[in-house]
């Protein structure tokens, strides 16, 4: 002990526990940073209390001296400006843990293919660093190119529409009500039932609308199979009909999925073949475009199957006016077609709450990057699905291939990381001929698609997707 400089002896020899320890702490206080203290005590219990103190508080305990008479003798040195360095540091190490572990509040508009596979991929991502808060008006799910096969009774609205709660884990709140406005500045959502949500990043899948209103001749006698009330309604018809012409029309584009009212012309084609009364009925479709199908590379062989199929069409027929008493539709480019059933996509629009929250314009169609879907003039907010303005087909297969790019980039901001992900443009699609054979699509958008024979097999996948999309797609399983 020679090598240190006793600053201060204490006696606490006779004094009782806790005596030497207090007398220990006051020395602690008073003395500087490598000052050694000298403490004799008597008290048996100080071989013990006094090197666990010092332990917990980082002094050094020198050594213990035992002269074997009941006195003992601690050399302490104060050593605390080392221990306190090293609890700041460890507490502004914990702050920047927590800093990093706050969690994100994520507010996903829509619970339809986009919105519930990307809050599903979100919260696979994020686990416990995000709040996920999905809010959809009814948590009604259809499966929407099921009503290609209800409008001939091959499904029903019980086999097509599924409780959209249950494709969500319990760590995902769902907020049952209809967003009114987004206060982008403030980053807050406020909906038609008094809610008000917080969020740091937001996703915009509210889908498109069907705005039946901007067609001032649309009425109860225009059919459509865009609803499952108008598809249900529209077997009905079809089952009814006697003869005569039917029209499949477009009211206005853009509308989702591109080939549905010419796969619709053709699979009641196919309908009335089977009902033995294909001479009886007239079929027209019309296109708003220059040919039949918007793909050229597909085009070419939908015209083949019209012609094969005696299903006459009409292109540059974009809808002017339908007078239902007559049954007359006209096109702004002067043509006109006599009907007794008009089969029509509905007009198809933006959501008004996003024109009220400064983010839409026009229409309603969201501005978006069509690489990495975010929402053009907006921060932290990206969209995908039919509401954005990206040109390319308003498909699930466009929504179900930008919801992983969506949760990648959202995660990686939350992580700290560079968001990197960039949508592609893949879009996929069976494209029915007839009941039982389909085409397949597949392009992005730098490579058009080259449509593959029409098989049967096609017809199987297009089936079996329907229990995959809500097992696997719609659940941001694949
Ligand atoms: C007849 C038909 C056939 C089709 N066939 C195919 C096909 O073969 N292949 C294909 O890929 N696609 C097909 N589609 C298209 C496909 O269904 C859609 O493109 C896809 O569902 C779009 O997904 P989304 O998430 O953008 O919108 P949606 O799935 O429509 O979901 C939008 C959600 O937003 C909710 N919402 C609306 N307003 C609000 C609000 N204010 N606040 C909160 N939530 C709101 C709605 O309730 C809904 O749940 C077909 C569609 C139809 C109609």
């Amino acid at each position: 002990m020679t090598d240190y400089t006793v600053k201060e002896t204490i006696d606490a020899r006779g004094s009782m526990c806790p005596g030497p320890l207090m007398e220990l702490v006051r020395a602690i206080k008073e003395h500087e940073v490598g000052d050694v203290i000298d403490l004799l005590s008597t008290d048996a219990g100080s071989p013990k209390d006094i090197p666990a103190w010092l332990e917990k508080t980082g002094h050094h305990l020198v050594e213990i001296r035992d002269d074997e008479s009941g006195e003992f003798t601690h050399i302490v040195v104060k050593k605390g400006e080392k221990k306190k360095r090293e609890r700041r540091r460890r507490r502004k190490e914990n702050a920047e843990e927590e800093g990093n572990d706050m969690v994100a509040k994520i507010i996903v508009v829509g619970a339809g293919t986009g919105g519930t596979a990307v809050a599903n991929k979100l919260h696979k991502k994020l686990k416990s660093k995000a709040e996920i808060t999905v809010v959809d008006p009814t948590f009604k799910h259809p499966y929407q190119p099921g009503t290609l096969f209800s409008m001939f009774r091959r499904e029903t609205q019980k086999s097509l529409i599924k409780d959209g709660r249950k494709l969500f884990p319990k760590a995902v709140n769902l907020v049952e009500d209809a967003v009114k406005l987004i206060k982008t500045e403030e980053k807050k959502v406020e909906t038609v039932g008094g809610k008000t949500l917080d969020y740091d990043y937001i996703v915009l899948s509210a889908g498109a609308r069907y705005a039946f209103e901007t067609a001032e001749w649309w009425n109860e006698s225009i059919h459509e199979f865009y609803t499952m009330d108008g598809a249900d309604k529209l077997a009905d018809a079809l089952d009814d009909f006697n003869g005569g012409t039917i029209v499949v029309s477009i009211a206005d584009i853009p509308y989702k999925c591109p080939p549905a009212p010419v796969e619709a012309a053709m699979l009641i084609d196919d309908f009335y073949k089977k009902k033995k009364m294909r001479d009886k009925v007239k079929i027209v479709y019309t296109s708003p475009l220059s040919r039949a199908f918007s793909i050229e590379t597909t085009n070419i062989r939908v015209e083949q199957y019209l012609k094969e199929k005696n299903i006459e069409w009409l292109t540059l027929f974009n809808v002017e006016d339908v007078d239902t008493e007559e049954r007359v539709i006209y096109s702004m480019e002067g043509d006109d077609i006599d009907y007794d059933m008009l089969i029509m996509v509905p007009p198809h629009r933006g959501h008004q709450f996003l024109i009220d929250s400064g983010i839409a314009k026009g229409h309603g169609w969201i501005p978006t990057n069509r690489e990495t879907l975010e929402v053009e003039g907006q921060e932290n907010m990206w969209a995908l699905g039919d509401g954005t303005n990206i040109a390319t087909s308003k498909a699930g297969s466009t929504a179900h291939y930008s919801a992983p790019v969506i949760a990648a980039n959202i995660a990686a901001l939350v992580k700290g990381q560079e968001p990197k992900a960039i949508y592609d443009g893949h879009v996929q699609c069976f494209f029915l001929t007839e009941m039982g054979k389909s085409m397949f699509i597949d392009f992005n958008y730098s490579k058009p698609p080259k449509p593959s024979p029409t098989r049967k097999i096609w017809w199987w996948f297009k089936l079996l997707f329907k229990p995959m999309y809500f097992k696997l797609v719609a659940t941001g399983k694949v």
